[in-house]
This record gives C-alpha cells, structure tokens and sequence, in this order.
C-alpha cells in the first residue's frame, strides 16, 4: 500500500486508536493533519512521531463538535496541503450510566462528540472530495453500536447513528467516487478501556474467540487498507476489529 502525495485527516489523533491510525497513514506515505481537542502535549508528540516517519504534518487544535471548528480544521488541512484525500472520524467519548440515572448532559455530550463530529467534519470535507472527485472516509463506530451494551445507551445510540451516517453518505456521493465505510473495534487496549473494571476484562475476553485484547495497530491495519486505492470498490460497509467477539 502506498499513500504517497494523499493528504489524511485524522480527529482525535493524540492518542490510543487515532494516534495509532494517525502513525500508520504517515509510515504508507500521507502527509497528516493531527487533530487533537485539549492536550497540545501529547499532539506535539504524535506529531514529532509522524514527522520522523517521513510525513509532512499539520497538528491542529479543534473540537470537532463545534461545527466552526470542524470546518476551521479541514480547512487549515486544505492550506496547508492544498487537498484532503482521506478523513478518519475518530474523535470519541464516553460518559457511561443506566439510562435511569443518565444525565441530559452525559448523552448531549456523547452524541454530540461521537456523532454530531463526523457529521461537522464531513460536510466540510465533502466540499473539497467531491470537486477532487476523490475521497476515502472512514467512521469509527463499535460493536457497540451493532450489539448495543448496558450502561452505554448514549454510546451504543452514537455509534450506531454512525453506521446510518456512514451509508446513507455512502449512497449520496459513490458516483463521485468517494468511498465510505465504518470500523467497529471490539475491546482495543487504550486509555478509554483502562478505567474498565478487572471483573468486566476477565467476562470481555471470554467472549474473545481470539483470546486477546486488540491494539490500536490491529485497527490502524485495517484503516489503512480502507485509505488506500486498493479498497476501491468497498463502500457503505461495516467492518469490525473485535477478534471475533461480535459473530
Ligand atoms: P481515547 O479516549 O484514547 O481517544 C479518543 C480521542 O478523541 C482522544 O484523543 C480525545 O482527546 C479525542 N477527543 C475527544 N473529544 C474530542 C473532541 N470534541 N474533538 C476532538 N477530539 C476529541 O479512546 P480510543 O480508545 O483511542 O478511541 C478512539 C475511537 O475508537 C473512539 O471513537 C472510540 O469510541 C472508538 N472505539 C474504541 C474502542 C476501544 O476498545 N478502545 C472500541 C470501539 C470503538
């Protein structure tokens, strides 16, 4: 697979899985635009990785749930490297509680975060793919979002609104030869599942047929595919990453 002269955009990339995906986009040949919301330390960071893995970088501050900034970020990726190719939608939350006891502000925040940010970043990219007549998007849902989970209703409601999102785009634009398509990652080692509980590890990965945790690499592995010429023809589809967990 080669990237080389794509420009990829990737929310959320200071850490766990966007980093990973941001990484493995720079080490195939894209130049990166390294979105990150709060800690400019840990972007500046990814970004200095990214750049020692041959890229060329832009790290940029947004969040993504506010639609002016969306739309400052892919702009600001477009300044700087005159196109914009490929778009991850990584940049997620969890504000995890029983519905009963869900706050007004736990479920605005995860829907607005996880779902209402890909659809701010994607109009905005929309407008330079679809005169490229070129692009490649790719939603990070979850097998939440397919199976649902106690607990996360508001998560399981963004990632599945994902999974409509990501194929009614799908339909909108493949004439313009743009594809779209989710990821939904099992349980993937980052900071996001270390606040789990040991109980709730142990009963996950007895539900692994692979037996282990994934990474944010099994991810970035097949984002990368995703990204790439060779996933041409693959559109509107949901693949999971979960080592078998939602069969
Ligand atoms: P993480 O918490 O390590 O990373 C999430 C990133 O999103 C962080 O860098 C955070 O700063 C960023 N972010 C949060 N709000 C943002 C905003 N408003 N604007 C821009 N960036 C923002 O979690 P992760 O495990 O790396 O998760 C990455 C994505 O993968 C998320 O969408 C998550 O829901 C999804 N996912 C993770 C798992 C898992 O097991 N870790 C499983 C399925 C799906």
């Amino acid at each position: 697979m080669n990237l080389d002269g794509r420009t990829a955009l990737v929310t959320g990339a200071s850490r766990g899985i966007g980093r990973a995906v941001a990484l493995a986009l720079a080490k195939t040949g894209a130049n990166v635009v390294i979105n990150y919301v709060s800690n400019a330390r840990a972007g500046q960071k990814v970004a200095g990785e990214a750049e020692r893995a041959g890229a060329r970088v832009l790290l940029f501050q947004a969040d993504v749930s506010r639609p002016e900034e969306a739309a400052e970020l892919v702009q600001a990726g477009v300044d700087e490297f005159g196109r914009l190719d490929i778009l991850v939608n990584n940049a997620g939350i969890t504000r995890d509680n029983l519905l009963m006891r869900m706050q007004d502000e736990d479920w605005d925040a995860v829907l607005n975060v996880n779902l209402k940010g890909a659809f701010n970043t994607t109009r905005a990219a929309l407008r330079y793919m679809l005169k490229a007549r070129y692009g490649r998007i790719i939603n990070i849902s979850s097998i939440i979002g397919l199976r649902g989970n106690a607990g996360q209703a508001n998560y399981a409601a963004a990632k599945a609104g994902l999974i409509g999102l990501t194929k009614s785009v799908a339909r909108e634009i493949g004439s313009r030869n743009i594809t779209v398509n989710a990821v939904a990652p099992g349980f993937i080692l980052t900071e996001m599942t270390d606040k789990l509980p040991q109980e709730v590890r142990e009963r996950m990965i007895s539900e692994i047929p692979l037996g282990r945790f994934g990474t944010p690499e099994d991810v970035a592995a097949l984002i990368t595919f995703l990204a790439s010429e060779a996933a041409g023809y693959i559109t509107g589809q949901v693949i999971a990453v979960d080592g078998g967990m939602a069969i």
